[in-house]
């Protein structure tokens, strides 16, 4: 059910990015729910996609919008695909954020 959603250009960037380097995380979360597989990356390059602040980021973990995991190192990776969703979102509400 997730086929209309490549317009958004930052949603292709998602795609692109899966599975970075060595550190392939997967989502287990989504694993869970029959989607395997789902690339996770880290809440800088979130908030960069998102062109937003790191802290939007945390909050939308805090209110678990975004599925994330917390490395021992205390990196913060976040879920491609509840990203994807949350892009939707922002890019629904562009008229609010733009006249700010
Ligand atoms: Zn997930």
């Amino acid at each position: 059910m997730f086929m209309a959603v490549t317009e958004n250009p930052a949603l292709k960037q998602l795609a692109v990015k899966k599975a970075p380097q060595s550190n392939s995380f997967c989502c287990e979360v989504c694993g869970q729910n029959g989607s395997p597989n789902i690339g996770m990356i880290s809440a800088e390059r979130a908030a960069n996609i998102c062109q937003c602040s790191r802290l939007k980021i945390y909050r939308w973990i805090d209110e678990g919008d975004l599925h994330y995991v917390e490395l021992p190192d205390g990196a913060v990776l976040v879920c491609g695909k509840t990203l994807a969703r949350k892009i939707e979102e922002l890019s629904m509400n562009t008229d609010k954020l733009n006249s700010h």
